[in-house]
């Protein structure tokens, strides 16, 4: 039997219908009035069911997600924190939701002195001269992140510079971006303890390199004590340092990526920034650069004239455009409300809050799952499997179990560094109750590994479905009703 069988996703019945117009409508045919034209001369290929069903359907199979807002989802590296419904409502508004992107400015005052805004927060907390907001998720960001490194060198007829260094930690869309921004990619050496071995790195600066893309605090959650003489070393060689913001929760309103040296730099608004993701909505991925980069950021660009008007306009210089007009702005009128919300004194707190409960759950569970680096870590940090892998007990199969608990899997098998690496963030938003219910099940699942070794590679038994065919679903994807018939045929 087939996955999809056991889902009792067919409810189609041949004959039944959702609605239909009544031939005699008090006397009068409904169906007559509608011009030959208008009428479909072939059934529709969709199941034929009432429209309870559909709606039975839709809502149960909501009920079987698993988000933020049912339960605690510490997704390593993805920031999962809660998603204020005030920043919902206030980009629902439909004064700025029916708004057309080709409306004239004078017209628009409200929505571009919003960007305006949200540009200037985010060059506050980065310590960077000027943000562009069109790139539309964070590989975009970086993607034109790099576009502005490379046009930087190109510019000065520096055309030698195609190599970007990139850490063996780094997040898979770090070298991803650096290829598709037509940059070569060599790897730098992470020491025991995650941070970037500079030594590794010195023979590498050569004239041929553009730049270097990190991530501070690392992928393991701990902050480059080295970062200033890494900068020093990577600008005297010529080459522009950039950062991987999408996590910039940690540091929010304490460090500035500008004070220790970097020169470009993505945030995601849909991390740091408390907007939706995943399933739950688009991202954004505001790039920032330091004063030297400016000229070369994207068009469309919202500035103010000497009469605090705003307007729109772009730049010769510029790398063009990455985006339709000025990207994801409902994203982007989120964002700015969660930090309007905090405000400049608040926002502070976020990091170590969020710092705090990482390093509450490290401590609370080494003694049963393996923590190969010792000390404290920033928002986040990484297990290497359980402690005991003598039942042969693996991270998926606790991940797998930690759902008939009705908590979201840690990040599993990532970073590369470890065989069985579970990244755990937290995020400041959860409270001391739901991290010691967490501990408990970690622990409970540990000991289950010990005593009972089946009970955790059965798992999950309380979900639609337990185990299915993830390399199947991902080469063959069933996507609509039509590919579900043609599957089953
Ligand atoms: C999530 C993430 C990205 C990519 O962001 P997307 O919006 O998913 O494209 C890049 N780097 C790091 C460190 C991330 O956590």
């Amino acid at each position: 039997m087939k996955e999809y069988d056991k889902l009792i996703f067919e409810i189609s019945r041949p004959g039944r219908k959702g609605y239909e117009l009544p031939a005699d409508n008090y006397g009068h045919d409904a169906l007559a009035d509608i011009p030959a034209g208008l009428m479909r001369g072939e059934a529709a290929e969709l199941p034929e069911v009432s429209e309870l069903d559909v709606v039975r359907h839709y809502t149960n199979l909501s009920n079987k997600n698993f988000g933020v807002d049912t339960g605690f989802y510490p997704l390593g590296s993805c920031t999962m924190k809660y998603n204020p419904k005030i920043n919902e409502e206030v980009a629902a508004m439909p004064e700025f939701a029916e708004i057309h992107p080709l409306q004239e400015a004078e017209t628009a005052q409200g929505a571009l002195e919003l960007y305006y805004n949200l540009q200037q927060a985010l060059s506050s907390l980065a310590g960077l001269e000027e943000f562009t907001l069109n790139p539309y998720a964070g590989a975009h960001g970086e993607l034109t992140g790099l576009m502005v490194m490379s046009q930087y060198h190109i510019s000065r007829g520096d055309t030698r510079r195609t190599k970007v260094i990139v850490p063996d930690t780094a997040h898979g869309t770090n070298p991803a971006s650096a290829m598709v921004a037509g940059l070569e990619v060599v790897e730098v050496k992470s020491k025991p303890n995650g941070s970037i071995d500079v030594e590794d790195l010195k023979p590498l600066l050569d004239d041929t390199v553009a730049g270097i893309m990190m991530t501070n605090p690392n992928t393991l959650g701990m902050f480059e004590v080295e970062i200033l003489e890494i900068a020093k070393l990577v600008h005297d060689a010529g080459g522009l340092l950039y950062y991987d913001g999408a996590n910039f929760n940690p540091l929010l309103g304490k460090v500035r990526p500008g004070d220790m040296g970097f020169d470009i730099m993505h945030i995601n608004l849909h991390k740091t920034f408390s907007t939706p993701h995943g399933g739950g909505g688009p991202g954004s991925g505001p790039v920032g650069v330091a004063k030297h980069l400016v000229d070369l950021l994207p068009n469309p660009r919202v500035k103010k004239d000497a009469e605090g008007k705003f307007y729109v306009t772009g730049d010769d210089r510029s790398l063009g455009s990455v985006s339709t007009f000025f990207g994801n702005f409902g994203v982007m009128m989120k964002a700015y409300a969660y930090i309007l919300t905090l405000g400049r004194n608040n926002i502070r707190n976020v990091g170590p809050m969020a710092t705090l409960n990482a390093n509450y759950i490290k401590e609370s569970l080494k003694d049963a799952y393996k923590l190969p680096i010792e000390g404290p870590c920033k928002h986040e940090f990484v297990f290497d499997g359980l402690l005991d892998k003598s039942n042969g007990v693996t991270t998926l199969n606790v991940a797998k179990r930690l759902l008939d608990y009705g908590f979201h899997a840690p990040t599993i098998y990532f970073p590369l560094l470890f065989h069985e690496s579970m990244m755990i963030e937290p995020t400041e938003t959860e409270s001391k109750e739901t991290l010691d219910e967490f501990i408990d099940v970690m622990h409970r699942v540990a000991r289950e590994a010990a005593e009972d070794p089946e009970v955790v590679k059965r798992a999950p038994v309380t979900t639609a479905i337990s185990h299915p065919d993830e390399t199947g679903a991902a080469k063959n994807p069933i996507l609509s009703y039509r590919s579900l018939k043609k599957a089953k045929a």
